[in-house]
């Protein structure tokens, strides 16, 4: 599909329904309009599919940010509205908050010309693109993506919960007391990153909402190795953390020093998940018969995996605001109650299997 140059449309055929409405674009003068036509390419199923997985990896440019009309309509917003008189009656009208968390003239056009291209696709009965990497979501006060923004916190806030309970449960005493609070840190961290991406997606953002989830993925694979070999084998668990120090150093400079490689970002998570996924459950299904709580832990890995293919569904928001990513999001909260009540039944167990060897000695 490509647009094709045609001449300028009147305001109000063209213009957005509210609250889509272009009001910045086209306070200014008109732009060149260019009618959507299709080149209406059948893809074999497979090589669909390949395309709608290399897009939902995240590449920098999508469909719709690649439309002439939006990239002119971005460049002569910016020009007209964010230079001069225009750009101070954009800074004297905008809310303090917006102004608070960096939303500036620029992504303000840039927001606006993506709903005019949006709706010119679909007036145009083509599928809505994606822009930057993203569906076109409906922007709610400065959260940019706001149920996945509502279900990172949502997470964040699962993870503070089980903290707590597991701080008042467990006492400091418990081999793997420091292990698992440190776990629970990291990914308290995680999520407060991930609410802060979904609600303003810059370089930074980004790049700390994929570290920090990362790390995570790193740290449950230590837990693992610390609870499997570690009590036994402590040099060994130290010895296989500096190892994941080192791996997690080598992963954030080959994505910050060069060009951000979503491909191998997704790759490398992926594999790491599958060593975490693979280790935990062959703990697990072999001394099954002497924990049985060790169930949920099971349940999590498993679905934690499972739940990632959400993520392949990658449909256009529904109501402009829930897509696949921010359904994945929801649910994994539930996943945290869960694994924590496995941590808090596992710590108690070694507390008693401590407390019972002492009194054979
Ligand atoms: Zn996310």
């Amino acid at each position: 599909m490509r647009l094709e140059g045609g001449i300028c449309p009147p305001r109000n055929l063209y213009a957005p329904p509210e609250p889509l409405c272009c009001w910045l674009l086209f306070r200014g003068d008109c732009y060149r309009h260019r009618t959507i036509r299709g080149s209406a390419g059948v893809f074999p199923a497979m090589a669909e599919l390949l395309l709608v997985l290399f897009l939902a990896v995240g590449a920098a440019a999508s469909r719709g940010d690649r439309e002439p009309v939006y990239r002119d309509c971005v460049t002569g917003c910016d020009k007209i509205n964010c230079t001069g008189a225009r750009l101070r009656d954009f800074r004297a009208e905008q809310p303090l908050y917006m102004r608070m968390t960096g939303w500036s003239c620029l992504d303000d056009c840039r927001y606006q010309c993506m709903w005019h291209t949006v709706f010119l696709y679909l007036k145009e009965g083509y599928p809505v693109p994606q822009f930057h990497g993203k569906w076109p979501f409906s922007r709610f006060l400065f959260f940019q993506e706001p149920a996945s923004a509502l279900a990172s916190l949502l997470n964040g806030i699962a993870n503070i919960l089980m903290l707590r309970r597991y701080r008042s449960t467990v006492p400091s005493s418990c081999p793997m007391y420091h292990t698992c609070l440190i776990f629970s840190l990291v990914s308290i961290n995680a999520w407060f990153w991930s609410t802060i991406f979904h609600t303003k997606d810059t370089a930074v953002t980004e790049k700390m909402d994929y570290f920090c989830a990362s790390a995570v993925i790193l740290h449950s694979i230590y837990l693992c190795c610390v609870r499997t070999l570690g009590l036994r084998y402590p040099s060994f668990a130290n010895a296989f953390g500096a190892l994941l120090v080192l791996l997690f150093a080598c992963h954030v400079s080959y994505l910050t020093l060069g060009r951000f490689d979503y491909s191998y970002n997704m790759m490398a998570n992926a594999s790491l998940g599958m060593v975490n996924l693979f280790w935990w459950l062959a703990w697990c299904l072999r001394r099954r018969s002497h924990q049985p709580y060790l169930w949920k832990c099971v349940l999590v890995v498993v679905l934690l995996q499972s739940l990632a293919l959400l993520e392949l569904l990658d449909f256009p928001p529904v109501l402009w605001v829930l897509d696949a990513h921010a359904l994945w999001h929801f649910s994994t909260i539930p996943l945290h109650f869960l694994f924590f009540s496995f941590l808090e039944d596992d710590s108690l167990y070694l507390l008693k299997m401590n407390s019972d060897v002492l009194k054979l000695d």
